[in-house]
């Protein structure tokens, strides 16, 4: 049996994950409005190729196309009864582009419903991604990653549903804005420091943070992790910077070679797992990898 990515993070292995998906399935054409996840199974040619590319650029981890599978974002486009499907499906993709080496890291997003608003029950929450996980273990993921997370009961929920449910590695990350002061919280208050515990009691076996400012402030929320904690596997997948707009178009600052040149000091920080968020491409990857295989 392959060892499990937290067992490489132990041995001192440092990993490669893949890019951005939502910006790569847009390049491809997925118009706004449409839903993504509905791709594996209307364009599985266009998404295998997706993560076709990212193995090629040297990943040793890949997501899949499932971020807002869950049922409550499935059912905007009254696709809740293909829950399985199209989760399944997903993972199936991911298994095919990484082989049996390789590991899929199943991608599990937000619901869209907040319980401090009283939209949703914990139970009701606890359904949902029990249903999510499940369905792309079955479609052959290695692991969950529950990610871009913002409020710690919700994260804290995901966790237990897909720990209880599935023998997956799970992995969660949140994702953190800079305020005024410098200090990084995410949209409902939460600081990287505060996450560590609540996670890792959950039962996330990994831990870190996605999207976000770009790579040099992970540098930052690295080190505040590390800092509560010195053994936990963190996995980064920054932005390609803050996106900017022009002429109607979504611009993400950040290169290849730019985002490669914060590498070794995010390795340094603490991080084991690199890979990125929205605007970051198989190129991006490629130099990533090449940095973190020296
Ligand atoms: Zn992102």
């Amino acid at each position: 049996m392959k060892p499990t990515i937290s067992q490489l993070v132990s041995s001192g292995k440092v990993l490669v994950s893949d890019g951005a998906w939502g910006t790569f399935l847009q390049a491809k054409g997925l118009n706004p409005g449409e839903c993504p996840e509905l791709w594996n199974i209307e364009h599985t040619d266009d998404v295998l190729d997706i993560a076709q590319n990212y193995i090629k650029a040297g990943a040793d981890m890949i997501e899949t196309n499932s971020f807002g599978g869950n049922r409550f974002k499935l059912a905007k486009f009254g696709l809740e009864d293909r829950v399985s499907e199209i989760n399944q499906k997903a993972a199936k993709i991911s298994r095919q582009a990484a082989g049996p080496d390789k590991y899929v890291i199943a991608s599990i997003g937000p619901t869209g419903k907040i319980l401090m608003m009283g939209d949703v029950t914990e139970d009701e929450l606890y359904e949902v991604f029990k249903e999510q996980s499940i369905a792309l273990y079955k479609g052959g993921a290695d692991g969950l990653v529950i990610e871009t997370m913002s409020d710690l009961d919700e994260a804290r929920i995901a966790i237990k549903a897909a720990r209880e449910n599935t023998p997956c590695e799970v992995i969660c990350t949140m994702t953190f804005e800079r305020t005024l002061t410098g200090e990084y919280r995410s949209m409902m208050g939460v600081s990287p420091s505060e996450m560590v515990d609540i996670l890792i009691e959950a039962g996330a076996h990994i831990i870190g943070a996605n999207c976000g400012n770009g790579v040099e402030g992970m540098i930052m929320i690295t080190k505040e992790i590390r800092a509560v904690n010195n053994t936990i596997p963190i996995l980064i997948h920054a932005n390609a910077g803050m996106p900017k707009y022009e002429d109607g178009e979504t611009i993400f600052p950040e290169s290849p070679e730019m985002m490669a040149g914060f590498i070794p000091k995010l390795i340094a920080a603490g991080a084991n797992i690199i890979g990125g968020c929205c605007g970051t491409t198989p190129g991006h990857i490629e130099k990533i990898s090449a940095i973190v295989k020296k």
